[in-house]
């Protein structure tokens, strides 16, 4: 039997981007319509609003 010791486990979340593993208190985070996005910097935060002004191609909504 082990005993796994978790000191102070800190939340970690995937950039959505980069999908790398970051700490929820570092990331950087945006308010969607839906959801909110998290992105381990500016950087990736960018290439995500670039992503969102292109228009999906066979967007089949009603
Ligand atoms: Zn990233």
């Amino acid at each position: 039997m082990a005993e796994k010791i978790t000191p102070a486990k800190t939340e970690h979340i995937a950039c959505a981007v980069c999908l790398k593993d970051i700490p929820a208190s570092v990331a950087f985070s945006q308010e969607g319509d839906e959801y909110a996005q998290h992105f381990c910097g500016l950087e990736c935060y960018d290439k995500w609003k670039q992503q969102q002004t292109e228009e999906p191609e066979g967007n089949d909504k009603g």
